[in-house]
């Protein structure tokens, strides 16, 4: 057994991509004996929104971390990931993910990558956001292409 990695953090959008991205990441944690957590990050509603609604967002955003929750736990539960190794966290994916890498010594980030081209590689994406900053290595998982593209 290599033990190269020992701690490797999957970033799930919770689409069906998510599946690709954590299938290939299991093996790797696997081969390596690495503990594995996941992670989805909600993008904050005051922030969404420009944060000058005049309205509580509290109930909506405390909905959408449940179902985020409900959601992150039937993609990664089935794999023997233990709940409390599946966060779900309130902000931007990549600085969040980031933060978490830093703070629980993650050494392998898994992301999917779309691998776009042309006007949308210039907008940019959250797998170069997430590779760009990383303080440990980063695997990007082909993913699904564009609806551009199809
Ligand atoms: P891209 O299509 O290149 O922007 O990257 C998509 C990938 O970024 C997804 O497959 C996830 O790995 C990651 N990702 C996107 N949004 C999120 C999110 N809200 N939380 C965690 N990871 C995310």
């Amino acid at each position: 057994m290599s033990n190269e990695y020992k701690h490797v953090l999957v970033a799930v959008d919770l689409t069906k991509d998510s599946h690709l991205v954590l299938e290939r990441a299991l093996p790797i944690a696997k081969r390596n004996g690495a503990k594995i957590s996941i992670i989805h990050t909600l993008e904050p509603l005051g922030f969404a929104y420009g944060g000058d609604i005049p309205m509580d967002l509290t109930s909506i955003q405390d909905q959408l971390d449940s179902h985020a929750r409900e959601r992150l736990g039937e993609i990664a539960s089935p794999h023997d990931i233990a709940a409390e190794d599946q966060y779900v966290v309130v902000g931007m994916p990549d600085s969040e993910i980031h933060r978490f890498a830093a703070e629980h010594d993650v050494d392998l980030i898994v992301v999917g990558s779309h691998g776009r081209h042309g006007f949308a590689l210039l907008l940019g994406s959250t797998s170069t956001g997430v590779l760009h900053g990383a303080q440990c290595d980063v695997l990007a998982v082909r993913v699904g292409a564009d609806d551009s593209e199809e």
